[in-house]
């Protein structure tokens, strides 16, 4: 037993719908199931890790607070309904950022780097073997594979049965 296993969960298309850089409280829009699912990983010992790319940061649509922030309310949102986020992880960088301190060719944590996965597994003592990461597209998947983490590409839906049918939770 090396480590605690852990469920990897991108943010925007698995946790919260899609709409282009969500940032703002009006912005959250859970996906549905997704208290269930996260509550069945927290019952089946996983260690629940968002982590998501927001390059909104590094374009200028949004300050790295307003991220904090919004990580933050879906962090609350989904504990008010007993669903437990134990870690949130995400990388503001991108190639083309309007900000020189979030400019980065190639960022070590921007997915499908695996950096974001690398780091919590040595801070949070997680087992890669026994984990998994879901997402809704390949590079999230990519990621997993280059952190020794099994991937299941999620394209919508009710995310609990996903967890339970795919998954296998
Ligand atoms: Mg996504």
């Amino acid at each position: 037993m090396t480590g605690t296993p852990a469920a990897f969960l991108d943010r925007d298309g698995v946790l919260i719908e899609d709409c282009g850089y969500p940032h703002r409280p009006e912005d959250l829009k859970l996906t549905p199931g997704v208290a269930a699912a996260v509550r069945r990983m927290n019952q089946a010992g996983y260690r629940t890790v968002i982590v998501t790319n927001q390059s909104g940061v590094a374009r200028g649509l949004f300050s790295e607070d307003r991220m904090h922030a919004f990580n933050a309310l879906l962090v609350e949102t989904l504990a008010e309904q007993g669903a437990v986020i134990d870690a949130v992880y995400a990388c503001p960088f991108h190639a083309d950022a309007v900000e020189a301190r979030y400019r980065h060719a190639d960022h070590p944590d921007r997915k499908p780097n695996p950096g974001m996965l690398t780091r919590a597994i040595a801070e949070h003592h997680l087992d890669p073997a026994r984990s998994f990461i879901i997402g809704d597209q390949p590079t999230d998947i990519e990621a997993g594979r280059r952190a020794g983490v099994k991937g299941f590409l999620f394209a919508g839906g009710d995310l609990d049965d996903f967890v339970r049918e795919t998954v296998g939770l």
